[in-house]
């Protein structure tokens, strides 16, 4: 337990040993064999540039731009290189914003609220959208209309047909994050357009290394401004621009269309507060860090980034078609490996492979999809790769021969029933007590065999229950 309020104030030297020693517990965040969550372009020096950029900037405050211009140069120039990233002209605009999630929801706000006579406001989306568009549609109060997908990918037809007259906002992704495939943009955008609807084309995830793949010679559908009917794109800078945590870019194809992302009050006796995103007060740390990475890295050096980042997709999608007991489950065409089981317990593969080091994510069953193992794929990757063909073989093995999770009979169960009380004897069932996430194939048995709604109440309270000051208590 770390006392955060000390009766007197602590040396840094100590400070510092107990931080590095509480990010010894950590997943590695570099070395590339963690497959979600960070993203590693394996630079030598780049770490220490951004540290000390984010340093430069960190108290410097993004509510006033006329108090601290430097913060309004760094986001114009921000938004600049992505629009010239991704196929803007004169008129696209943009904000800034702390990451993908604040980025869709301000899409869909800037759309409801285009809209303000608009009783029940509705945003449709294929069911492989990132699950960020359903926070926004809860937070926001819009309507959700999931259309399915076809081989993974949003079907024009069906989402044609799910847009009606109080339809505000059509979403795509390029690619998904869950199987990496490119929704066909250009059909999507052209459905919205013929019904003067806005069209928004997630690009969260792949929007710093689509265009460099493409460039490099993939065959990848267009996915950014340059397609008419696309309105607007969001790009995460913490993710394939590879700046640390808290950066992402919403494009808008003209002023006109962002405005209604703003926030503006005067009715209070303080400052007029102006927002253009959710955050009043910001940080320059990420956005000075994000800029600092972008300048050093370099046109030239994403496209070398993406071509390892191909190369080493490459690797792991050809070691996933040799190994017996696994196999693709999504084309490999953008920076994800997705893989299903071919006879493995995949819950019990995951387990494995992490205890060979190689950290993936597992994917729940959904709908008619199966449960999969995601591999987000950067540019570290290519120099450790050549070792996951032997590592994967070997943990298919173990899994065969550890067998498929087998859960006793559970009583059934209903969001309702899920109490502190329950989740705290649940947990300690499933050995989760101590803190020692390694072995998950339980758990993940678990969840998948959950519905939605249920799989939601599990995770809320698990989340709720680590989440508490005193633990224990
Ligand atoms: C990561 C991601 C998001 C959400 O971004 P955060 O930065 O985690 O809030 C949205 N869409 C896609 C496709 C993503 O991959």
């Amino acid at each position: 337990m770390i006392d955060a309020l000390p009766e007197k104030g602590v040396p840094a030297d100590q400070i510092l040993a107990e931080l590095r020693e509480l990010r010894a517990a950590d997943l590695p965040t570099h070395g590339g064999r963690l497959f979600a969550y960070v993203y590693d372009p394996a630079l030598d020096g780049l770490d220490e540039l951004a540290r000390a950029a984010h340093a430069l900037s960190a108290s410097v405050n993004g509510l006033d731009p006329t108090a601290f211009p430097s913060l309004l140069a760094m986001e114009n120039a921000l938004v600049a290189a992505a629009a010239k990233l991704l196929g803007g002209d004169a008129s696209t605009v943009g904000s800034v914003t702390s990451g993908g999630t604040e980025s869709l929801i301000l899409a869909v706000k800037a759309a409801r609220d285009a809209h303000p006579s608009l009783q029940n406001p509705r945003l449709v989306v294929p069911s492989t959208a990132h699950a960020a568009f359903a926070k926004a549609a809860h937070y926001l109060r819009v309507g959700l209309d999931v259309v399915p997908v076809r081989d993974l990918r949003a079907d024009p037809a069906a989402m044609a047909a799910a847009i009606g007259p109080e339809t505000v906002l059509v979403a795509a992704s390029a690619p998904s994050y869950a199987h990496g495939v490119v929704d066909p943009i250009p059909e999507l955008a052209a459905v919205a357009a013929e019904r003067g609807v806005r069209f928004h084309v997630d690009a969260c995830f792949g929007g710093w290394i689509l265009p460099y793949l493409r460039r490099l010679g993939a065959d990848l559908p267009p996915f950014d401004l340059a397609v008419p009917g696309v309105t607007s794109i969001s790009v995460d800078l913490h993710k394939y621009a590879y700046a640390p945590k808290g950066v992402s870019i919403l494009l808008h194809r003209s002023e006109e269309l962002r405005r209604p992302q703003y926030f503006a009050y005067a009715d209070w006796p303080g400052y007029t507060m102006i927002n253009p995103v959710i955050s009043s007060t910001r940080s320059g740390g990420p956005i000075a860090a994000a800029l600092a990475t972008l300048r050093s890295i370099g046109d030239a050096g994403y496209l070398d980034l993406a071509a390892s980042t191909r190369e080493a997709v490459r690797i792991l999608a050809a070691a996933v078609e040799a190994t017996d007991g696994v196999r693709l489950y999504a084309p490999p065409e953008t920076s994800v490996v997705c893989l299903a089981s071919a006879g493995v317990d995949l819950f019990v593969l995951a387990d494995e492979l992490a205890a060979r080091g190689w950290h993936t994510q597992p994917q729940m069953a959904y709908r008619e999809l199966e449960p999969t193992i995601h591999l987000t794929v950067t540019a570290s990757v290519r120099s450790t790769v050549a070792s996951f063909a032997s590592d994967l073989s070997a943990a298919v093995e173990a899994a065969r021969a550890r067998g498929p999770v087998e859960l006793p009979p559970l009583p059934p169960l209903t969001p309702e029933m899920i109490t502190p009380e329950f989740i705290a004897v649940l947990a300690e069932g499933l050995g989760l007590g101590g803190g020692d996430f390694s072995r998950m194939a339980e758990v993940n048995t678990v969840l998948n065999a959950a519905p939605p709604a249920l799989r939601e109440a599990l995770l809320t309270g698990f989340l709720s229950l680590l989440q508490r000051p005193v633990q224990g208590a």
